[in-house]
């Protein structure tokens, strides 16, 4: 039988909408094609909503935040640990979506819906714990406390890399805080919100506590923006798109969290354990073929251990097996388009025409990048500054630690930042100074935990999400008083 989340009337599956708990057409009856990045495919379809639709979802969450908003923290904790359950159970097929939708490589994949099932975990323990407080007073008889409160609709707008994860990131705590959610995937992975939606609906969740609307990214997202019953928009995506979102909210005052885009440096000092620091500076860039928002693109070393650090990245960077998705050995599968295969080739133009050196890599076959290791890079080039979001990292000698704090400042971004080295003076003294929401010692600049402070400064980012900081953004305080026995008024 087909499940009711898609039609596969012609071989092909097209997903629904869905919406108020049922799976829907688009009144329109416009449907996208998803592309299998790996081989150009078109190996499924999406229904795509429009305006009616968008309203419709967000009447339905709007009118199921009445009993959710409402319900005990053991009933949404319930939703939350049966829902990791069936992830666990469906691991799969889950998988293979994210294979052909994005482009995982296999084990990235189940590494994604790992933390997904941790972080669904992570939410549920959290419930019992969105606490308000009591306050002293100087009203006498006056009793004073703060009480959270969910906030209602929050919609959330997320990006192709990880699809999976950065959904329900947003999802599960804004679920586990007593919201309810209109999610907008990327119109290059939606294929994963429904997958999301049917995962819930299978653990039990109540209809319209989650909505998921697949569509033109500029109509749904103004849809969302413009209505008012939306209290929170929470993004995740590139820095030109939140700009875009940050004037929109501006303009209907509307409360949002924008996790971007990063350039984010890795910097090794002279005392490291220079294979250790070469395995790091490898996985923090080449991991998901480098289109991670927390990729170390920018590796500065000192000087005194250059020239070994260089050759043996080198070394390393030509080992580092490009394939198929499927194949479970492989670690560089295929960029998401073609658009950014031409856009890490113009940035490399650009670097080799005002003098850097490729140290290996540089060509690609269709939508598989080799890995590229560049040296000789310079602030008048684009790679310095811009994100590639893909296999791509630059090498920078550096003099000493002062010199590869003013290289890995040097950025609009500041999102994640690493440093290799044991002198813990100087990497806590670094830590402190770099101009990044998050920094990691003795690591590269990939890690991430359900119940982190996650989140950026500069262009990366404001609001942080996970565990206690997403209720900062999830719920909002309300200052109540009790007044035992009569105040005294002055008149
Ligand atoms: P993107 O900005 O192109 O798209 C992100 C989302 O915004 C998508 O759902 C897209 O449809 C939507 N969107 C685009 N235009 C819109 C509009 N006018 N109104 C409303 N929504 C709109 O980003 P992407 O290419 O999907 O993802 C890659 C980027 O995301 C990189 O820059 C990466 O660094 C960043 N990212 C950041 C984090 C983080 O946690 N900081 C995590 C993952 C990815």
């Amino acid at each position: 039988m087909t499940p009711a989340s898609y039609d596969a009337s012609d071989g092909v599956r097209t997903y629904k909408l869905f919406i108020g708990g049922e799976w829907l057409r688009s009144s329109r009856n416009l449907v996208a094609d998803s592309v299998n990045p790996a081989d150009g495919t078109i190996f499924a379809r999406t229904q795509q909503a429009g305006r009616d639709e968008v309203v419709a979802a967000i009447d339905a969450a709007h009118k199921a935040f009445g009993s959710w908003g409402a319900s005990l923290a053991s009933e949404r904790e319930k939703i939350l640990l049966k829902t990791a359950e069936v992830i666990e159970r469906r691991t799969d097929e889950i998988r293979d979506m994210l294979i052909d939708e994005c482009g995982s490589v296999f084990n990235k994949a189940l590494w994604e819906i790992a933390y997904v099932t941790d972080c669904l975990v992570s939410a549920a323990g959290d419930v019992r714990h969105v606490m308000g407080e009591t306050m002293p007073v100087t009203q006498p008889g006056q009793i004073s406390m703060s009480v959270r409160r969910p906030l209602g609709v929050v919609a959330g707008i997320a990006p192709f890399n990880s699809p999976f994860l950065l959904s329900m990131k947003k999802i599960a705590f804004a679920l586990a805080a007593g919201n309810t959610f209109v999610l907008k995937p990327s119109e290059e992975t939606p294929i994963s919100g429904a997958l999301i939606a049917d995962l819930f609906q299978e653990a039990g969740l109540p209809a319209g506590v989650l909505n998921v609307v697949p569509g033109m990214p500029a109509e749904v997202g103004e849809c969302l923006m413009a209505d008012p019953r939306v209290k929170l928009v929470t993004f995740t995506g590139s820095t030109k798109t939140g700009r875009l979102l940050a004037v929109e909210a501006a303009k209907y005052l509307k409360k949002f969290t924008l996790e971007m885009g990063g350039k984010s440096p890795l910097i090794v000092l002279k005392d490291a354990d220079i294979d250790y620091a070469v395995d790091a500076a490898a996985f923090g860039i080449f991991l998901h073929q480098g289109q991670v928002c927390m990729a170390n693109s920018k590796i500065m070393v000192e000087a005194p251990i250059f020239d070994t650090f260089k050759e043996r990245f080198v070394a390393k960077a030509k080992t580092v097996p490009v394939g198929h998705p499927r194949e479970t050995t492989s670690v560089i599968g295929p960029l998401i388009r073609d658009s950014q295969v031409r856009f890490i080739d113009a940035q490399l133009e650009d670097a080799k025409g005002k003098g850097a050196r490729i140290e290996t890599g540089g060509r690609h076959e269709g939508r598989y990048f080799e890995p590229t290791v560049l040296t000789g890079v310079t602030p008048e080039m684009r790679i310095y500054h811009e994100e590639s979001f893909g296999p791509v990292v630059s090498l920078i000698r550096v003099e000493d630690s002062e010199e590869a704090l003013q290289i890995a400042n040097d950025t609009p971004y500041g999102l994640s930042a690493a440093v290799i080295t044991n002198d813990l003076q100087k990497a806590m003294d670094l830590s402190l100074r770099l101009e990044s929401g998050m920094v990691h010692v003795n690591d590269c600049t990939i890690t991430d935990e359900p119940h982190v402070p996650f989140g950026g400064v500069k262009n990366s980012g404001f609001g942080r999400e996970g565990g206690r900081s997403s209720w900062e953004e999830l719920t909002e305080q309300k200052w109540i008083t009790i007044q035992l026995g009569k105040r005294e008024f002055p008149f």
